[in-house]
């Protein structure tokens, strides 16, 4: 085969023929360039063999005329199935090869719907085979997704497979591996999944309107339902008006006692400083020397008679009602303010 530049040789050589030389003679430059050129889009271009090759098919001599057709046809079609070829390549090669061993896809099965108890949905229940990366660590990370996504869904145990399998995918890969907030990140996204006012996330996972790498990505805060958005919304807003009373308005405690004076003179309001579920703080002053300070108390769910570390708390918890339950609450942080 000719290369590109002794193919444009050629092509001027059998330009500067046409009209002078034999037809024969002409006819046969036009087979050799048949034969010799490996024919490309870009080589036919560049040499202009096509351009010329083209013009030869309306040639008065019907010999080079014919040549020349033959000669188009060939090239055309070599053309088309050059371009065939790389369309082929460019739609398979944009999977780029992934950074991690990916896990076994689920094999195309039967996506039929749950039938079951959607709220005792687990893998092993399910008889789902989790075992699918080589390491058991991360064979249960996707038992653990599994778990959390079929929980109270009714989607095909192969569809929550293969989500599960993506999640745990797109969670090894963005946290390097099986490394400790790769570990922490599947137990929150199962936790998150398991609380019931927030099936929405579950249900946008199953139908790609969350997808993997999205889901792996979400703050805690973004993982949570809009209704728990709402209600910490609301709390917060409560906390600044609270915040905004005037002591006078603010309830009077003798039970208290001020840690500064020792006088038993103190207001208090209370405030939820983060979320329905967390414990209340209790902001404090004392009307006497004006010190303040704050309580708040870790859900630690003790008797008070027993753990409550001070008289004045002690008296504090009853004062305030919520502690004669016994629902209470072993340590008590004083801050100063
Ligand atoms: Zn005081």
């Amino acid at each position: 085969m000719l290369d590109a530049r002794e193919v444009a040789n050629r092509v001027k050589a059998l330009q500067g023929s046409v009209g002078k030389s034999d037809p024969a003679d002409i006819v046969s430059q036009i087979e050799t360039l048949k034969k010799e050129v490996a024919p490309s889009e870009e080589i036919l271009r560049t040499t202009k063999a096509g351009i010329l090759m083209g013009k030869l098919r309306q040639n008065p001599n019907k010999d080079i005329a014919r040549a020349a057709t033959e000669v188009v046809a060939k090239w055309k079609k070599a053309v088309e199935q050059e371009k065939a070829a790389k369309k082929g390549k460019a739609s398979a090669s944009p999977a780029p090869k992934p950074a991690s061993p990916a896990p076994k896809p689920v094999a195309a099965g039967t996506k039929k719907k749950f039938e079951g108890d959607p709220e005792k949905r687990k893998f092993q229940a399910d008889g789902v085979d989790v075992k699918r990366t080589g390491s058991s660590v991360r064979d249960n990370c996707i038992g653990l997704i599994y778990n959390g996504l079929a929980y109270r869904s009714t989607e095909s145990v192969d569809s929550v497979l293969q989500r599960a399998i993506e999640v745990e995918h797109a969670a090894f890969k963005a946290f390097n591996g099986e490394t400790k907030e790769y570990k922490e990140k599947i137990r929150s996204l199962f936790q998150n999944l398991k609380v019931k006012s927030n099936a929405d996330l579950g249900k946008g996972v199953m139908s790609g309107e969350i997808v993997a790498e999205k889901f792996v990505q979400m703050s805690s805060q973004e993982l949570m339902s809009a209704e728990m958005r709402k209600q910490n919304a609301l709390l917060e807003e409560e906390n600044m008006k609270k915040a905004q009373v005037p002591m006078a308005e603010k309830s009077m405690s003798e039970s208290l006692e001020c840690g500064r004076c020792k006088k038993r003179m103190v207001a208090y309001t209370q405030a939820q400083t983060r979320s329905a579920d967390e414990p209340m703080t209790t902001f404090c002053e004392c009307m006497n020397c004006r010190h303040r300070w704050k309580v708040s108390f870790p859900p630690i769910l003790l008797s008070y008679h027993t753990f409550a570390p001070c008289k004045a708390v002690r008296a504090w918890i009853t004062d305030l009602h919520f502690g004669h339950v016994g629902i209470i609450l072993g340590l008590c942080i004083h801050v100063s303010l």
